[in-house]
């Protein structure tokens, strides 16, 4: 099945095959967003760099729209308080404007920094050239694979307990292409784009991620049955690659049954592998039953460059400014780019002080059922630091 699958995708003469081991081995001519898209086989060697002072890191902050700037408030308090060896730069991006000066800017500091912590950037515009700038930033700095781990907060009450799955999402393709056209009057077409190289990457980021983890079992998520050649290729993909790895269990399951799964016996999923739109889904369903959009936190990789934000990618428009959202998403954001970045001590400190506010002293925000402010959970996790 692979080979007849394979067989039936074409791919452009003279593309196939052609692996740079770096981005400046590549022909000279083309960006780095050329290389991501118009040569989807070149891939980039090099190791994440990191910017790095005197002990210290630089890290890009972008805050976003919403309930993102008051959230990076909590964590600049709790980073100031732990003495956290991190220098923000902070950009903020204008969702009014329809030029894309404010994140090529972003983009800029992200490559010199290597490390950025966001919130969910607005784009107001809906003209159809003007792209989301969250997807133009994963793309741009290719950041293929994106983790989310979605861990039951003992604290906080919800219908499963105990959950203990990691999504890990194609990132940068699939139906987050945004190649749209009107191909005659009222017929719009829109391309998925599922290419082998990035099913390839992301496949491998999987199962070593569950070799490195002591995971045992990897679920690839797909509509194989319906979109035989795009799904089609990104299952066969997977399950070669699952046989470099004999000692992790590998099924597949169809996204419609997927949810249901989820909702009715979550224990059965370890960690998951799928395309960028039902990884989208997928990571709210998910988010749902450990306790809603305020919690987790999620994790875009690339070869050179890594960002952590909120893992359901709200904005939280509604709630802005309330001093009611629940800013753990945020703060856990923070944790694991501290961990990222090997500042481990740091992390530690702030990740039991939250363990602590939430499952313990039982601080929570509405959301999850509690009846704290955004500011009262931050005061806890504050007064708890060192304390445990
Ligand atoms: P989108 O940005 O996709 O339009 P919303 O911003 O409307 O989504 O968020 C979806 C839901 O999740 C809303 O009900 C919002 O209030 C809630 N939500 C998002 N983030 C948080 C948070 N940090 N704390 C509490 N509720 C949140
Ligand atoms: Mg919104």
């Amino acid at each position: 099945m692979a080979v007849r699958l394979l067989s039936k995708v074409k791919c452009l003469p003279g593309i196939q095959g052609v692996v740079y081991a770096s981005a400046s081995a590549a022909p000279a001519q083309l960006s780095d967003f050329e290389l991501q898209h118009k040569t989807p086989v070149i891939r980039k060697q090099k190791n994440i760099p990191i910017a790095q002072y005197g002990g210290r890191h630089a890290v890009t902050m972008l805050p976003g729209g919403g309930i993102g700037p008051e959230c990076m408030g909590y964590v600049r308090e709790i980073f100031k308080y732990i003495g956290a060896p991190i220098d923000f730069e902070l950009v903020n991006i204008d969702p009014n404007v329809d030029n894309d000066d404010d994140v090529q800017y972003a983009i800029t500091t992200i490559k010199r920094n290597g490390v950025g912590l966001k919130g969910n950037i607005e784009t107001k515009s809906e003209a159809a050239y003007v792209t989301s700038r969250n997807v133009a930033l994963r793309n741009e700095l290719d950041m293929y694979a994106y983790v989310l781990n979605c861990k039951s907060f003992p604290g906080v009450n919800t219908r499963h307990k105990d959950i203990d799955i990691v999504i890990i999402r194609q990132n940068t393709e699939g139906e987050y292409a945004m190649l749209e056209h009107e191909s005659v009057r009222g017929v719009i077409e829109s391309m998925k784009v599922v290419t082998a190289s990035n099913s390839e990457r992301v496949a491998r980021f999987a199962f070593e991620f569950a070799k490195r983890n002591g995971r045992k079992k990897v679920t690839t998520v797909h509509k194989a049955n319906i979109m035989k050649l795009s799904d089609g290729l990104f299952l066969e993909t997977s399950r070669r690659m699952a046989q470099e790895y004999p000692d992790i269990e590998h099924n597949d399951m169809i996204i419609d049954n997927c949810c249901m799964q989820l909702v009715a016996r979550p224990h059965q999923f370890d960690v998951m592998l799928m395309t960028n739109l039902y990884g989208s889904i997928v990571s709210n369903v998910v988010c749902g039953l450990l306790g809603g959009a305020g919690l987790l936190s999620g994790r875009n990789y690339g070869d050179h460059y890594a960002v952590f934000e909120p893992g359901t990618r709200n904005t939280g428009t509604a709630i802005a400014g309330k001093n009611i959202a629940n800013p753990i998403a945020m703060i856990n954001a923070s944790v694991d780019m501290l961990e990222h970045l090997g500042h481990h001590y740091h992390a530690g400190l702030i990740r039991r002080a939250l363990d602590k506010t939430i499952n313990i002293d039982r601080v929570i925000t509405p959301d999850c059922g509690g009846t704290a402010s955004s500011s009262e959970v931050v005061d806890s996790i504050i007064k708890n630091i060192g304390r445990c």
